[in-house]
């Protein structure tokens, strides 16, 4: 998978912030794992890092905007992403077994964070899980796979119902 190791030995106690606006990382991860995913909005990361007496205590932020698919009408829909989030690696998770993941690893020069695997990590948790051009998307007709935010097609039903109706139909997609 796509590393990025900094080294984190000469960490002031209060801690210090690194900010990482390296769009090739992002092109990167998204070819590794096969998201059609495009930056609409360059991605800028922060990553506030304390060291502890067993690990380091790290807050961070991603932000930015990405272009994918809607899940519905498979049109682009632009997903904007302001995501903060506070986590700890600790020094023994490096030890642990297999699938412990674990940011880390120890070298001759002192402690190293891999801030891809954990930008990536926070990425996928940032993520909608149902990426919506809006949430009024009326999706692809069932049936003739038309896309209903641009046409009614002669198989959808929805032409003949009441705006009352049609409104609800929209309720009733959206608490899906
Ligand atoms: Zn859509
Ligand atoms: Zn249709």
């Amino acid at each position: 998978m796509v590393e990025h190791w900094i080294g984190l030995t000469h960490l002031p106690a209060t801690g210090r912030e690194f900010s990482f606006e390296d769009q090739g990382l992002w092109r990167e991860l998204w070819k590794e794992f096969h998201f059609d995913f495009e930056a609409m909005a360059p991605m800028l990361s922060t990553l506030f890092i304390v060291p502890q007496a067993d690990g380091f205590l790290i807050h961070g932020s991603i932000k930015g905007a990405v272009k994918a698919s809607c899940h519905r009408c498979l049109e682009d829909a632009n997903v904007e992403l302001d995501h903060t989030f506070d986590t700890f690696e600790a020094h023994e998770d490096v030890e642990a077994l297999e699938g412990e993941e674990s940011h880390l690893r120890a070298t001759d020069a002192g402690w190293e964070l891999n801030v891809a695997g954990l930008l990536w990590e926070e990425f996928l948790l940032a993520m909608p899980e149902k990426i919506l051009c809006a949430d009024t998307c009326l999706g692809l007709c069932p049936h003739c796979g038309k896309n209903r935010n641009l046409e009614q097609c002669a198989c959808c039903n929805l032409d003949t119902q009441s705006p009352l109706a049609r409104a609800l139909q929209g309720v009733k997609i959206k608490t899906n």
